[in-house]
């Protein structure tokens, strides 16, 4: 039987030609589920919380999506005229969705905005545009082609991405003008770009709960190194069947 996980998404207020609220997701994010034998279920911000509670209790993982940016009254800032579009409901939704897989020690993938919503959910902070931060133009918001790779990232070795990847050093794609600041109490930094900015983030007090700052679900295009993103989704994947096949071993003793 295939294993379920979780899977967030969006929705638009006003989408489609009825100008009404339309619920939306890239394709590839279940694209990348798929290939490595994960069947994802969509978790929608029009999901009232027990559904949401209730999507999650058939599921063995969670993967966070990429979006707008999170609202920053939920780091205790007030927004900076360059803060992208916010999505306060969906915020709501997948604070709610993060909060019920926890309860139940699911594995998370937290993907772009994904790993920056686990850090304010956590308690950290974000940089609400990495240019303002800087002072300057940056390299993390790429023009090439989807998919493409764009800067290296450095991990670290013993971290849970360490493990998952394999590697130490790897190319990666970059659609983010925001980025984390502080980071929240219990989470470690496990990759960080050529710039010191952080890239990928993982709990200490969860099984395995990681966030990358990059989309390793956008390799099916002229990326020439998919290696790395096809083994962090096949961790994934290892990981909350584990996690299945275990219950099911402490269900039959
Ligand atoms: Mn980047």
């Amino acid at each position: 039987m295939s294993t379920r996980v979780a899977l967030t998404t969006t929705i638009d207020p006003r989408g489609g030609e009825h100008r009404k609220p339309r619920v939306a997701l890239y394709a590839n994010y279940l694209d990348a589920l798929q290939r490595v034998g994960l069947t994802p279920v969509l978790v929608t911000p029009a999901h009232g919380s027990g559904n949401i509670d209730a999507l999650l209790s058939i599921c063995s993982g969670l993967v966070l999506a990429g979006g707008e940016d999170i609202d920053p009254s939920r780091y205790g800032e007030e927004p900076i005229p360059q803060l992208g579009p916010i999505n306060p409901p969906r915020d709501v939704a997948e604070f709610r969705t993060l909060e019920a897989a926890l309860e139940r020690d699911l594995p998370v993938l937290g993907i772009c905005r994904g790993h920056q919503l686990l850090n304010v959910f956590f308690g950290g902070s974000l940089h609400q545009d990495i240019g303002v931060a800087t002072g300057e133009g940056h390299l993390h918001l790429q023009a090439t082609p989807w998919g493409s790779h764009h800067h290296d990232v450095t991990v670290e070795r013993d971290s849970r991405l360490g493990r998952a990847i394999g590697r130490e050093r790897l190319e990666i794609n970059s659609y983010h003008h925001q980025a984390i600041r502080d980071v929240a109490p219990t989470l470690e930094v496990s990759a960080r770009a050529e710039d010191g900015l952080i890239e990928a983030l993982e709990s200490l007090e969860h099984r395995w709960v990681v966030g990358v700052q990059w989309h390793p679900e956008r390799h099916e295009a002229e990326a020439q190194d998919t290696d790395a993103d096809l083994r962090l989704f096949q961790a994934f994947a290892r990981v909350v069947t584990e996690e299945k096949e275990e219950g099911r071993s402490a269900d039959a003793g």
